[in-house]
């Protein structure tokens, strides 16, 4: 379909043939469109203007491809909860790289489309609920200003899918600076063949962080960029409460942004030990736990990529070891930074960590909601909850605006920096599932007015309340399921 503008480039086919297989995405019966994200087409400067419904879901569902694509699934491999296991694309098939004319390069994939040789047990197909899902969250995240794969198109594939009963298919185009993964290194490494790592190297910084090919040590000066991106990035879902419930080493990019919208949720009240994921028994990871395990992951990235930082092992280990260590370090720098700005501290001080955590431990002990609490703090507004009335917030109030006198900006400007650093609004899981299960009889009215809401997290709306409320007794969301 030319007149979409598609404009596709298929260079991963040039990592050589151990990287990928070539395959079509499975034909579905009768592919409806659910959503289309006009936003998102505009920015890749798609248009489907031109095309019929019909052929829009043909488009989406892979029942007929855009002129130029050469679909492939990727072979990846990646520690499942901490257990090294041969994976690759099971339900999903790369159609191409869009090139804007700028010169930007765009993964466009279709997830849900069928079965492949990395399909293991699995039935290569997605339900409705957990496209949609992903669809809101990540677009939810985009929003938030945080780095994230984004969501192109749903479609209802016409057949039904069986899980624990049977559910509708749909078919989800995920939109990505590209799909190489902690895991994909980590396949390559495995292959005991230093030209595939050495290859798949370049093809990374050429596509991610051109400036390295200078670098006197590639690998390492990747890995470093690597490692750094993760500490900004779980810095970010640290700042909104995002837990994202499956941090596998498949499921960590080289390129930072988050992806794979599992069973990933947002915290309500702050504790952090929370977890949802039904299959997270153990609490792997737990809201608290993201720093470090981002830290592990990045450790078996440095591993996968030792013979190429240093011939010599010993010199190698000590030069990855260095920085995966300092991941710590550059983390906390900046989570702190970022919880200076959640709370107005323009300019550090040294009590500034124990005003933090003394707001956390206090927020823990009283359960309060971590989103409210800090744009309420932003908003001057302590009239909806009780616990404001606690003598142990009241006096750390206290020493918080005793605090924020010795801030040199303006009251303007420390507002405003709170504002855009606490959201207003995040995707409560209560309000997406009762989205997904109005999608489900097919009533998507509820759907698109949360995707609409979300679109502006940090502005201050009417109609907001419905979306900042906690959920009641009876609608809290105590799991979340992968639905794969
Ligand atoms: P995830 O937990 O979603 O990151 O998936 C882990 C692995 O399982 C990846 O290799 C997926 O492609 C694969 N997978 C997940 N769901 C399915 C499915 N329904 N059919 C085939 N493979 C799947
Ligand atoms: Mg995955």
């Amino acid at each position: 379909m030319k007149e979409c503008n598609f404009n596709f480039q298929n260079t991963y086919s040039t990592l050589g043939q151990e990287f990928y297989t070539h395959l079509q995405p499975a034909t579905v019966p009768m592919p409806e469109m659910v959503i289309l994200n006009e936003d998102l087409a505009e920015i890749l400067e798609l248009d489907f203007s031109g095309i019929t419904s019909q052929q829009k879901a043909a488009l989406f569902s892979g029942n007929s491809l855009p002129e130029g694509a050469e679909p492939l699934s990727q072979a990846y491999a990646g520690h499942q909860f901490g257990h090294l296991a041969m994976l690759g694309d099971g339900r999903a098939h790369l159609l191409g790289e869009h090139v804007t004319k700028e010169a930007q390069k765009y993964d466009i994939q279709l997830k849900g489309s069928g079965r492949t040789p990395y399909s293991r047990s699995g039935d290569g197909k997605a339900a409705l609920g957990p496209m949609l899902r992903e669809y809101i969250i990540s677009e939810a995240m985009h929003s938030l200003g945080i780095p994230t794969t984004r969501s192109l198109a749903v479609v209802s594939s016409g057949e039904q899918v069986f899980r624990e009963s049977p559910l509708a298919g749909a078919i989800l185009t995920r939109v990505a600076a590209s799909h190489i993964r902690v895991g994909t290194f980590q396949y390559a490494a495995i292959q005991k063949d230093i030209n595939l790592l050495q290859r798949l190297l370049d093809f990374t910084i050429k596509r991610h962080e051109p400036r390295l090919n200078n670098a006197e040590n590639k690998a390492l000066a990747l890995l470093e960029t690597v490692s750094e991106r993760q500490a900004d990035l779980i810095v970010h879902w640290m700042r909104v409460g995002f837990i994202h419930g499956v941090m596998n080493t498949d499921n960590m990019t080289l390129s930072g942004e988050t992806i794979d919208y599992g069973p990933c949720a947002f915290m309500d009240a702050y504790d952090p030990d929370t977890v949802f994921s039904s299959i997270d028994q153990m609490g792997r990871y737990a809201y608290g736990n993201q720093p470090k395990i981002a830290q592990w992951n990045i450790a078996r990235l440095a591993e996968a990529l030792l013979p190429l930082i240093d011939p010599d092992p010993d010199k190698s280990v000590k030069l990855a070891e260095n920085i995966v260590l300092n991941f710590m370090n550059i983390y906390e720098i900046k989570w702190l930074n970022m919880m200076r700005s959640k709370l107005g501290l323009s300019v550090p001080h040294e009590d500034d960590e124990k005003l933090i955590s003394d707001l956390l431990d206090w927020m823990n002990k009283s359960q309060a909601d971590y989103t409210n609490t800090f744009r309420d703090l932003s908003m001057g507004v302590y009239s909806k909850q009780n616990y404001y009335k606690n003598k142990e917030f009241k006096s750390w109030k206290a020493r918080w605006i005793a605090r924020q006198q010795k801030n040199k900006t303006s009251n303007d400007v420390v507002l405003r920096l709170m504002k855009n650093t606490n959201p207003a609004v995040i995707p409560r899981n209560h309000n997406v599932e009762k989205a997904l299960k109005f999608s489900e009889k097919g009533n998507f009215k509820y759907i698109f007015k949360l995707l609409e809401i979300l679109k502006n997290p940090y502005k201050e709306t009417l109609h907001l309340s419905e979306y900042q409320e906690l959920p009641e007794p009876s609608e809290r969301v105590y799991q979340t399921f992968c639905g794969t």
